[in-house]
């Protein structure tokens, strides 16, 4: 019998099969599957027109026998078969364009990507079998093929005896090695739940021979076994039913067993649309993150099915960032199954489908928000802070999705309040939108700066994690609507009367505060009487750019680029202390000199930034008990 080779880039793809280092071998259960399914697509298709076939719907069937003891595990379907020219072009040509896309430069980390994610076809059969053997008949043929092949060396095409119209795959499975226990493969109960893992709503009934034991009729103790022939996968995907079908339960119960959560979502969301993006989903919020979830190692993604097989179990393309906390599926009709990843990432219709996503999930948020409060509050706890990073990253792209989905601390309200809630409650004169950053809202509570704001009537909002800022900077505006911080700038919460009050007591003591801003040298911008304060004698704010909070965040990061904000001390000149520096700047510059550094130290400690010199200070403090 004649050997044939296999073209070129069949051997390639083959070659990398038999070698494969990947660990999820058990692909190759759903590629022989969705292949029996596609034949029986086809033949089921020729049913509808073509009494000659002499099958109904219920009679197709894709059926997966396992021998143990001979190390063969056969899949049978009673689809369209393959005439002689089909076994050797669809077998022995790999001509589709899509799955030899990628780089088949053998470098194996590329290689797994492409196996795991996409399958690679009949050839994943290979990564298992030492010799395959395919014994089809088409239909309308009447002679019946077999096709057989130990790998790269090159297939045999045969006649062979077979009577029924269809197709049927033996492997024989390779030996164990060190490595690789390919025997787990013969077991019946793994090859279940390899079906149900990836073939479960496989349109026809994927059925196996399942060995049973029962107790011997008449005995007492003795078992004997029994072979009964099971439907192994459930044919109808939740995602495919009506939705008037299903219960809460039966989304929950889903999502923990597919997604291996113990907690049920706060959200499901199930999505079936026709129009320019066709494809039904099914999205989850979880109503914790998970451990992983703010780390590098957390990957985001949805699972994708091409009508009804699993294609890719984390398609990253179709979530964006800012909602990678989103569980879920997508199954279009309009994806082959042998897609390469670089073509996916090009793949219009994919883009339509993760642009819908994307707007479905802002929809359902905002929905939940508007009609279910302490829901979305919930929510906010768990994700909120990647939605507030989501504003700040890719140079504020998203800002306009998320900003109405933000919330931050009220001081009116005393709980979580939104932009536009704020905005709506803004007295008539108010410009801008108040915000006072710190570690709590208890901490925040105390500062200095935080009680002639409160005091005039302004509500602050209470920032309290590092990217808040940076969220709120990003943003700029809100319903036009300047955000400005407590601790920088002109606040403008002063009358016009007020102000040239101020502006007269600092000429005064214009001198003085550049002795005070000398003592302290570059270490601060500026001395400056405050208009911000009303009990407290002094704190610290900043010019430019950075605050005093984003300075703290980005230096607490690993790296050696430590920034400084340009920081002003700020004075009350209804402060005591104010009339005491005045004191000692015209009899004891030396004191001034020291209560500077104090004072300077003070603002330092409320702001709850890092001090240079804790032992002086102390002594400092010493010595002005002690008199000296
Ligand atoms: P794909 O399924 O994407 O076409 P495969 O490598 O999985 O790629 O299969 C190659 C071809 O072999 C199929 O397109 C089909 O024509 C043929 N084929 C494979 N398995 C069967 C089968 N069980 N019955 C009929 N044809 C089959
Ligand atoms: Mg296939």
């Amino acid at each position: 019998m004649e050997t044939k080779q296999f073209k070129a880039e069949s051997k390639k793809l083959l070659e990398m099969m038999i070698n494969s280092i990947y660990t999820h071998k058990e692909i190759f259960l759903r590629e022989l599957i969705s292949n029996a399914s596609d034949a029986i697509d086809k033949l089921y298709f020729k049913s509808l027109t073509d009494d000659a076939v002499g099958l109904n719907k219920d009679d197709f069937e894709i059926l997966v026998n396992v021998d143990k003891e001979n190390r063969k595990i056969t899949i049978t379907d009673n689809g369209i078969g393959m005439t002689r020219d089909d076994l050797e072009n669809n077998l022995g040509t790999i001509a589709k364009s899509g799955s030899l896309d990628f780089k088949s430069n053998n470098e194996l980390g590329e290689d797994v990507d492409i196996i795991g994610q996409f399958g690679v076809g009949f050839y994943s059969a290979f990564m298992v079998a030492k010799e395959v053997t395919v014994r089809s008949k088409a239909y309308g043929a009447d002679k019946a093929y077999e096709w057989k092949s130990e790998g790269v060396e090159g297939y045999t095409i045969d006649e062979c005896d077979r009577d029924k119209v269809g197709t049927e795959i033996i492997l024989s499975v390779k030996d164990d090695t060190e490595e690789e226990k390919y025997s787990e493969y013969l077991e019946q109960y793994r090859l279940q739940s390899i079906i149900k893992k990836y073939s479960d709503y496989i349109r026809f009934p994927v059925k196996m021979d399942v060995e049973h034991s029962r107790k011997k009729e008449g005995t007492e103790d003795e078992y004997e076994t029994f072979i009964e022939r099971e439907t192994i996968n459930s044919m109808v995907p939740i995602w495919k039913k009506n939705k008037n079908e299903l219960k809460d339960e039966d989304y929950n119960s889903f999502y923990k067993e597919k997604f291996f959560d113990y907690t049920d979502p706060i959200k499901h969301v199930h999505v079936k649309t026709e129009g320019t993006a066709t494809y039904n989903a099914l999205l989850y919020i979880p109503a914790k993150a998970p451990y992983d979830y703010y780390t590098r190692e957390f990957e985001k993604g949805l699972q994708l099915y091409a009508n009804g097989v699993l294609i890719m179990d984390k398609c990253a393309d179709l979530l964006p960032d800012h909602f990678s906390f989103v569980k879920g599926l997508v199954d279009s009709e309009d994806l082959s199954l042998n897609i390469s990843r670089e073509m996916l990432q090009h793949d219009r219709q994919l883009k339509l489908i993760a642009k819908s996503i994307e707007k479905t999930i802002k929809n359902e948020l905002s929905k939940m928000l508007k009609n279910e409060r302490e829901k979305y509050e919930e929510f906010y706890k768990a994700f909120g802070l990647q939605l507030k990073a989501g504003v700040y990253s890719s140079y504020g792209m998203n800002k306009d999705t998320l900003c109405d989905l933000l919330m931050f601390y009220s001081s009116n309200e005393e709980k979580l309040t939104t932009l536009e809630e704020y905005v709506s409650r803004m007295r008539e004169d108010q410009k801008f939108i108040y915000y006072a950053t710190g570690e709590s809202i208890q901490r925040i509570k105390s500062l200095p700066q935080t009680e002639m704001v409160l005091d005039k009537g302004y509500e602050i909002l209470y920032l309290t994690e590092g990217v808040d800022e940076f969220a709120i900077k990003m943003l700029n505006t809100y319903k036009e609507k300047q955000f400005k911080s407590i601790s920088a700038g002109d606040l403008d919460i002063e009358t016009p009367e007020e102000k040239e009050e101020i502006k007269a007591k600092a000429e005064e003591s214009k001198e003085m505060f550049a002795f005070m801003k000398e003592t302290l040298g570059d270490k601060i911008k500026e001395v400056r009487l405050s208009q911000r304060l009303k009990s407290h004698p002094c704190c610290l704010t900043s010019d430019g750019d950075l605050s005093l909070e984003m300075e703290k965040v980005l230096n607490a990061m690993p790296t050696d680029n430590k920034v400084k904000a340009e920081k002003v001390l700020e004075i009350n000149p209804d402060h005591a202390i104010f009339g005491k520096l005045k004191e000692l700047y015209n009899d004891d510059k030396e004191k001034l000199k020291k209560y500077t550094e104090l004072l300077y130290t003070q603002s330092l400690l409320i702001e709850g930034m890092s001090i240079d010199d804790p032992v002086g200070f102390s002594n400092m403090i010493c010595d002005l008990m002690t008199g000296k």
